[in-house]
Order: structure tokens, then sequence, then C-alpha cells
């Protein structure tokens, strides 16, 4: 029985957990640094624990010290959030060695699915769409010659262990690959500690839809849908929508059907995410990410499944409560991701949050850990306050969003919220007409309003 969570992670997606606790009656622990002192997470947990200094190295990813923080304060699972060590199989494997729940898959799961080539060929097996690329790393120039040879240009070079958009190259032609595997391999052994790598076709103008399942320990699935989140910059999401302005009825039942089927015969459980590009009417399946993803609440909203109780349901151990026909999509979606940042060089902007006015009023949603006197510590991920608007309709749910970002103040410090406004104020984005290459497009012609 789960009746005491410790929370592995800060910022807003410590304060989702800790909601979904309270709800259900389980006591909460918060770990946080010394930078974190004052941070909401570590006032509105049941209990908090100081694990170290400001560093993530020495904090929140601090296995040895979270797992002494879990022993003292009683806690008997672990909910690791996203980013930090929620994809960590070996923080996973030891949670479970001291006898504590990890709410998230098997530690065996998630190192199936960290590796991406593995990751591919466990889906591939199982009759779920790939991109076409090598069946593993490449050994040689050579050999990676003649594989993109056989792709066709332009091809990827990506890390093996890659993620968080990093660790991938174009090449568009023979002589680009030279160049870009060397690169590729240097910033691999840099940033992953692995420097191989494998190639894929690159896709130029896909969609990146995404669908989501939650699994139990008795053999069941469901999917609940897909996310479009193709406005990315650099590899990463900026805003996500549910339902995809180009995904039907029918091709949601097919590709969330296949991903089911795979899941349950995978035997994985808890939530997951598959990732697709999406091209010319085809699903290319990319990676699979097995914790809760950052866009969770989209789908949260347009199915009114809360995804952070089923995931302490099925750490319990208890059967789904709903089947894949008690599934039901019911209006729109848009999740905005607000980041302490120069919106327009991207560049971090951390600081001390003074006036902090989030919007509210009918179907706006504000999952944040900000308030007035809040400190963004320059350690962190910059991501600081995630605003979801849902409506009837994607337009009404534009016009709300449009609405909710007019309002939202946050000074202090610099935001993201003026692109933002610029992405939804363009008819680009209001027809649905985007891919995931759209928004470097639209940057570089781009200049942000002077603070
Ligand atoms: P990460 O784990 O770093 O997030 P992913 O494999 O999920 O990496 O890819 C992130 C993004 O990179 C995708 O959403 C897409 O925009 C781009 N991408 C990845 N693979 C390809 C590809 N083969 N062709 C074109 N774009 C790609």
């Amino acid at each position: 029985m789960i009746n005491k969570v410790l929370i592995a992670n800060r910022g807003e997606i410590a304060l989702r957990i800790i909601r979904a606790c309270r709800e259900m009656d389980i006591e909460t622990v918060a770990i946080h640094s010394t930078a974190d002192s004052d941070a909401m997470h570590t006032r509105l947990a049941d209990a908090s624990v100081c694990i170290g200094p400001p560093s993530a190295a020495e904090s929140y990813l601090n296995k040895a010290a979270i797992l002494a923080a879990a022993e003292i304060s009683g806690a008997n699972g672990i909910h690791p959030g996203y980013g930090f060590l929620a994809e960590n199989a070996d923080f996973a494997e030891m949670v479970i060695d001291h006898g504590l729940t990890f709410i998230g898959p098997s530690p065996e799961h998630i190192r199936l699915m960290g590796d991406k080539i593995q990751a591919k060929e466990t889906m591939k097996k199982r009759g779920v769409p790939v991109v076409p690329g090598t069946d593993g790393p490449v050994q040689s120039d050579d050999e990676a010659r003649a594989a993109a040879a056989d792709i066709g240009y332009p091809v990827l070079i990506k890390a093996v262990s890659g993620g968080g958009g990093r660790g991938m190259t174009v090449a568009r032609s023979e002589h680009e690959l030279e160049e870009g595997l060397r690169m590729a391999r240097r910033e691999a052994q840099a940033g992953f500690g692995d420097d191989r790598v494998y190639l894929e076709k690159f896709l130029e103008r896909p969609r990146h839809i995404e669908v989501q399942v939650l699994a139990d320990h008795h053999g069941h699935a469901v999917h609940l849908g897909e996310r479009d989140c193709s406005l990315q910059r650099r590899h990463q999401k900026l805003v996500e929508e549910a339902t995809s302005p180009v995904i039907d009825d029918e091709l949601r039942s097919e590709i969330g059907e296949t991903v089911s089927r795979a899941v349950v015969d995978l035997g994985y459980q808890g939530v997951g995410t598959i990732e697709f590009l999406y091209e010319n009417g085809q699903f290319y399946f990319i990676e699979m990410n097995t914790r809760l993803q950052v866009e969770h609440p989209v789908t949260e909203m347009i199915t009114g499944v809360d995804l952070v109780r089923a995931q302490l349901h099925v750490a319990k151990n208890l059967p789904l409560a709903i089947t894949q026909s008690d599934v039901r999509y019911e209006g729109h979606a848009i999740e905005c991701r607000v980041n302490a940042e120069d919106p327009g060089t991207l560049t971090p902007a951390p600081g001390t949050v003074h006036t902090y006015h989030p919007p509210g009023g009918p179907g706006v949603r504000v999952d944040s850990a900000l308030f007035a006197g809040a400190k963004v510590p320059p350690y962190y991920d910059s991501l600081i306050a995630k605003l979801i608007v849902y409506d009837q309709s994607r337009e009404a749910c534009l016009k709300r969003l449009k609405r909710a970002l007019s309002e939202y103040v946050i000074d202090g410090i610099k935001t993201g919220i003026p692109l933002l406004q610029a992405i939804t104020d363009n008819p680009a984005f209001a027809e649905g007409d985007y891919h995931t290459g759209w928004l470097g497009e639209f940057m570089e012609d781009w200049t942000p309003p002077t603070y």
C-alpha cells in the first residue's frame, strides 16, 4: 500500500504530483536543494527534506541522498516526475531494492526504451511502423556512407543515448555526412557518455504526433489518443495540442490500437508515450518515453482521465479503472510552455518574480510553482509555467488561449509569453497548418517586442 510518496522533482510537476496525492489521501514528501528552500513544492508537501546544494548533480540527481530522504521520512513510494531521474533505470532499480515502490514502469522497460535502437527494434517487431534507418549503431564511416546511400539523403545522425532534443545532426550529402559523423560522435560522447550513433531518414516537414498509453499489471492497456507536439524549437516542444488537427477518428483508433497491443505484448506498466513523426499520411515511430510527459495535461483535459492518479492507481497494483470503450474525446486543449527566457534569443533568464498574476476563468488551467517573490534559479530547466486552455472546439480554444495569454502577468523576469502570443496570432497556427520545422522558420523573421 502506498501511503507516503516522496517526489523526486521540483517545480510545477512536483506540485502536480502533490495535488494528486492529496486528493488520494496519500502523504507527500518534497526534496529540495538549498536553492529551493522557499520554493512552492517545498512549502506545499506535508514534509520536506533538503538533499544538497543547488547543482542538480548534487541534489535532484543525487540518488543516494534521495533514497536517504525517503528512508528518514518514511516514504514508501517515489514518484520521479519527468526529467532528472525519471528515465534512469538504475535509480528505479535502487528504489525497488530499497523496498520502495517506484511510481513508473519496470527498470527493464526503462532501460529497453532508453536505448533508441533497441526501442525501434522492439516496436518494429510488434507491428509498429518505424522511421527508416540503420538497424544498429554505425561502426565506421564506410558503413555509414553505404547506409545513407541506401536510406537516401537527407539523413539524420542520432545519438543512441540521446534525449531532450539534443544529439541530432542532419546530413544532406555524403560530404556533410563525414563531418556530421565526427561532430555527432563528439557531442554524443560529451553529452551522454556514449558515442554510438545511428542513421535515420530525415523527414523534412513532419508533424510530431504522440500517443498516450496507460497499462496496468494485469495485462490491460488503453490508449488516450494523440497529442500534436509539432511546434518545437531546436527539437524541443513549445506548444502542444489534443486532438491533432490532422488526425481523424479512424486514424486515431488505428494507431492507438496498434500501440496498445504492442504495450500489452511488452508487459509494460504505467503511463507511457509512443512518439511518432507523421508525414504524408504515414506514422514513423521515433521513441517511447517511459514516464509522465510535460504535455500530459492536454490529454487530461479532453479525456477527463487524471494521469497522475492513474499512475498511482497502477503503482498500487490495481487493475485499470477504465477500458478502451470508456475513453471519449471531448473538445480541444492547447498547452503553452512558459519558459524563463529571452523570447528572441531563447537564452535562459533566471531571476526573481515581482508581480505574479496568472490567468483564470472558464477552461483555463495553469500548472506552475510560481508566486510573487519566487526565485527562478539558474540551475534547472527554464520551464516556469504551463498554460493549458480547454474549449469545445479548436477555434474557441484558440480564442480562449489568446485571452488567457493576454492576462498573464509575470514581472521581474523575461518570459517566452511574447513569442507564444506571436505564434497564436499567426494564421498558419490558426489553420493548424504547421510542422516540426515551422517555428524555426517563423523565428528567423520575428523580432520580439522590447522590454
Ligand atoms: P529526443 O529524445 O531528443 O526528444 P526524439 O527522437 O524524440 O528525440 O526527436 C525529437 C524531435 O526531433 C522530433 O519531434 C522531431 O522534431 C525531430 N526528429 C527526430 N527524428 C527525426 C527524423 N528522422 N526526421 C526529422 N525530424 C526528426
